[in-house]
């Protein structure tokens, strides 16, 4: 391919594509570990994995290992035929799963995920209401969509949305008002990443898993951003709190598109032959990447490492003590510093001096690096953003 300059890339990526996207104004053509370079050869630290996916850095040599010998294997496989590498990766799935949850459906992103749980809870209760977080978020697919809070997304869309109650997050009173014989599901990301990184106390987790009891509704956690990320395998784990559904996507096989849906044995029961698919979905590509990823998490002992290396850069993010900061938050390797004006001057400061970030509502900086990341990257992104929000 002809090297091209990142303003020619950029400018047919603007022509080419509907204009859907907030551009960054950069093209990125090679990454290896935390470092990604773009069409002009500049150097940047990753401090977004590209929204949350690639959790083991760039161009890792066990997943590029895996890859490369699946392509040259087996890259498609039906689901109604079953596979080698797909039962490999389902069993370390379902190994490092919350207990309960014994079986799951694969597609291949995280809108699909939720969509698969959404027309699982309908399909298992017979009911048809959906309660969800106000700024929550999952997915741009209409069942999905139901669910996600935002406006902007809803608006052009209304009356072609599921019935779905938006509560105030965090809320036990107005969840509880919430539910009735006709709730199928509650569904919630047990921390909020899109609309600013806000974490769920562990006693709304708990109670939100009571009251489904009792309601007899299925409880879903949408886990496509915090899984493996917050200093556990999945956010849930820190309450103790089982779902019975739960959706995994974004970081699950570093970048090679997936999506699943863990499920207890009473739903997989319910579920009526063929009320769902996917022809992509359990592709053995995916799951052959999806496993050496779970393999590598594992092995370098990566759970335990965000977790401390998550509170390390919380802590020195909040000792910045920055005049234009409102509030750091965060859990493992998901984090937000608050700002109390517009995050985008910010970002481009932050870009302008080697670090890429990612803005979460309209005034939050969202930081989901590798969780490959040391504490000496740590302490140099967090002198970056210091420099970027004096300069902004
Ligand atoms: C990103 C995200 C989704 C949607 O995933 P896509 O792969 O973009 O479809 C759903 N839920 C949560 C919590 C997310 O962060």
């Amino acid at each position: 391919m002809i090297a091209r300059s990142t303003e020619v890339i950029v400018a047919l990526d603007r022509e080419l594509q509907p204009p859907l996207y907030a551009k960054r104004g950069l093209a990125l053509v090679r990454g290896e570990g935390i470092w990604l370079w773009d069409a002009d050869g500049r150097r940047y630290l990753d401090l977004m994995s590209n929204y949350g996916v690639n959790i083991l850095g760039h161009a890792h040599p066990r997943v590029t290992a895996a890859i490369i010998e699946q392509a040259s294997r087996l890259l498609s496989c039906h689901q109604s035929f079953a596979s080698d590498v797909r039962a490999a990766f389902l069993e370390r799935l379902l190994a490092v799963a919350p207990a309960g949850l014994t079986r799951a459906f694969l597609s291949n992103s995280g809108t699909e995920a939720v969509e698969a749980a959404l027309k699982f809870a309908w399909a298992a209760t017979g009911r048809r209401r959906i309660v969800a977080a106000r700024r929550g978020y999952h997915g741009r697919t209409l069942g999905a969509l139901a669910a996600t809070a935002e406006k902007k997304y809803r608006e052009p869309f209304a009356g072609l949305l599921a019935e779905a109650e938006h509560v105030p997050y965090g809320d036990i009173g107005t969840l509880t008002a919430a539910l009735d014989e006709h709730t199928a599901a509650v569904i919630l990301e047990p921390v909020q990443g899109e609309s600013g990184i806000y974490p769920a106390p562990d006693e709304y987790l708990r109670a939100a898993r009571e009251l489904t009891r009792q309601a007899g509704a299925l409880l879903i956690f949408d886990e496509v951003q915090t899984a493996f990320r917050t200093g556990a395998w999945f956010a849930c784990q820190h309450a103790g709190v089982t779902p019975d559904l739960l959706c995994v996507a974004k970081g699950l096989a570093n970048g090679v598109p997936i999506g699943a849906t863990l499920m207890t044995e009473e739903i997989a029961a319910a579920l009526p032959a063929g009320v769902h698919g996917s022809t992509f979905g359990g592709n053995p590509l995916a799951c052959a990447a999806g496993l050496a990823t779970l393999e590598t998490l594992a092995v370098d002992s990566l759970i335990p490492h965000s977790a401390d290396v998550g509170a390390h850069f919380l802590r020195r993010l909040r000792e910045l003590e920055h005049p234009a900061v409102r509030e750091v938050r965060g859990r493992g390797l998901m984090l937000g510093i608050e700002l109390k004006s517009r995050s985008t001057p910010v970002l481009k400061a932050m870009q302008e001096r080697g670090l890429l970030a990612l803005p979460a509502g309209t005034v939050v900086v969202r930081l989901l690096p590798p969780l490959i990341i040391t504490r000496e990257q740590v302490d140099e992104a967090v002198a970056g953003i210091a420099a970027a929000l004096d300069a902004a």
